[in-house]
C-alpha cells in the first residue's frame, strides 16, 4: 500500500472525522504490520473504544466486503457484535464489588454494550484493578482459536491502579505472539510513563458539532433543532452531549432558565433562594456553569446579530441581549462564566460558588 493510497470506504466506517487514527490503523493493516500494543489517546466521548472495537471486528472478519467493511454476518463478525467472543477480551474501570458479582457483571457489559461512548458509572470507586490485568494475562496464555490472533481492549487505562500497572508492565515487556493489546485514554498524563514508552500511541481529536449532531439524530433519533442544541454543549464530545439528552440535564437547564430570567428582570430574591438551595454536587454545578455558558455565548452573539444555539431559550437571550445591547458586557459574562466553570473542577465551597454565579448574571444582565 504506497503513501496517500485511498482507504476503502468501508475500513472503520463511522470514524472518517478521526482521519489520522484511521489512515494509521489502515497501514497498520495493509502494511501486516499490527502491533503488541496501542494507546488510543483523545477527549472524552469521542468514539476512541469504539473505533478500537471496529477495527478489530475489520481484523477478525473472515469475509470482508469488497469496500473494506466487515461483513456483519460472519462468525465473528457476530460474535464480536454481542460482545462474546473467544479471542477479544474487553475490560473497563470498575469496582471490585461488580468485578466479583457475576449478575452486576453482566448488567455492567450490557449497559456499556449499548453505548460504547462512556464507560458505565457506578456508586463505589471504579477501576482496572489487579484481578483483571491477571485475566488478561492468562487470557493471553493460550494461543488464538481464529486467524489473526488475540485482542484486548482496556478502555480508560489511566484507572489503572499502580499494582495493577506494575503487573501489567510484564505483559507490554514480553507479549505473548499474536497478542495485541489495545488501551484508550482521555488522562494520557495519568499513564505510568513505563507503560507509555511500551505502546504505539493513536491520536483521536474531538468532533465536530455537526458531526455530533449528525450522530445524535441518526442514533436517538432526536430532530434537528435539539441535536444541533446538545452538539453546541457537548463541547467536541458525544458521551457529553448525551448525557445532556437526560431527563436530569433537563431539569439543570430549567434552572438555568429561570437564573437567567431573575437576573435579566433583577429579581434578587429567588436569585438567592436558589444560592441557597441548589445541591452542593460537582455533576450539578459542572452541568449548570456549561448551560450558562452556552447561553451567555448566545447572548454576545445575539448582540452581534449572529445565529444562536440554544433555540429554547431564545425569548430569554433576546430579552438580555436587548437590556444588555453592548456585546463588551455580554463578553465580560462570558468570561465569569468560563472563569467559574474551570473552577468546578475543583470542589468548590458550594454557598460561595454559587454566590459568585448570581453575582455574576446579576453584574452583566440585569
Ligand atoms: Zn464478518
Amino acid at each position: 500500500m504506497s503513501e496517500g493510497a485511498k482507504i476503502p470506504a468501508g475500513f472503520c466506517r463511522g470514524f472518517e472525522h478521526h482521519a489520522g487514527a484511521r489512515e494509521f490503523l489502515w497501514q497498520t493493516y495493509a502494511t501486516g504490520r499490527v502491533g503488541s500494543a496501542y494507546l488510543f489517546v483523545g477527549p472524552y466521548g469521542v468514539g476512541k473504544f469504539a473505533c478500537a472495537l471496529e477495527w478489530i471486528r475489520f481484523l477478525k472478519c473472515t469475509d470482508r466486503t469488497d469496500d473494506g467493511a466487515p461483513c456483519g454476518r460472519c462468525r465473528s463478525c457476530r460474535n464480536i457484535a454481542n460482545w462474546d467472543h473467544p479471542d477479544v477480551m474487553i475490560l473497563f474501570p470498575m469496582p471490585k464489588s461488580v468485578w466479583e458479582n457475576e449478575a452486576k457483571l453482566a448488567e455492567a457489559y450490557e449497559k456499556f454494550r449499548e453505548f460504547p461512548y462512556e464507560r458505565p458509572k457506578f456508586a463505589q470507586q471504579a477501576g482496572i484493578l489487579i484481578d483483571m490485568v491477571r485475566e488478561v494475562q492468562k487470557f493471553l496464555s493460550t494461543p488464538a482459536g481464529t486467524p489473526g490472533g488475540k485482542f484486548v481492549i482496556i478502555a480508560d487505562a489511566h484507572a489503572m491502579n499502580i499494582q495493577a500497572a506494575n503487573a501489567f508492565l510484564k505483559t507490554l515487556e514480553e507479549p505473548p505472539p499474536g497478542a495485541h493489546i489495545i488501551m484508550t485514554t482521555h488522562r494520557a498524563d495519568s499513564i505510568l510513563p513505563t507503560i507509555l514508552s511500551r505502546t504505539q500511541i493513536v491520536k483521536f481529536n474531538a468532533l465536530k458539532p455537526e458531526q455530533i449532531a449528525h450522530f445524535l439524530q441518526e442514533k436517538l433519533e432526536l430532530p434537528p433543532d435539539r441535536a444541533a442544541e446538545l452538539a453546541a454543549l457537548g463541547g467536541g464530545s458525544l458521551a457529553e452531549s448525551v448525557r445532556f439528552a437526560s431527563p436530569e440535564f433537563r431539569a439543570i437547564r430549567d434552572e438555568a432558565k429561570a437564573l437567567l430570567e431573575w437576573a435579566v428582570e433583577g429579581k434578587i430574591l429567588p436569585l438567592w433562594e436558589w444560592v441557597n438551595s441548589a445541591p452542593k454536587s460537582i455533576d450539578y454545578a459542572s452541568t449548570l456553569l456549561k448551560v450558562l455558558l452556552s447561553a451567555s455565548r448566545d447572548i454576545m452573539v445575539k448582540c452581534a446579530g449572529g445565529e444562536t444555539v440554544n433555540r429554547d431559550m431564545d425569548e430569554i437571550i433576546a430579552a438580555a441581549a436587548k437590556k444588555n445591547s453592548s456585546q463588551e458586557r455580554a463578553a465580560q459574562l462570558v468570561r465569569e462564566i468560563s472563569r467559574l466553570g474551570e473552577d468546578t473542577a475543583r470542589n468548590p465551597q458550594y454557598s460561595l460558588f454559587y454566590g459568585a454565579v448570581v453575582s455574576a448574571l446579576v453584574r452583566n444582565l440585569s
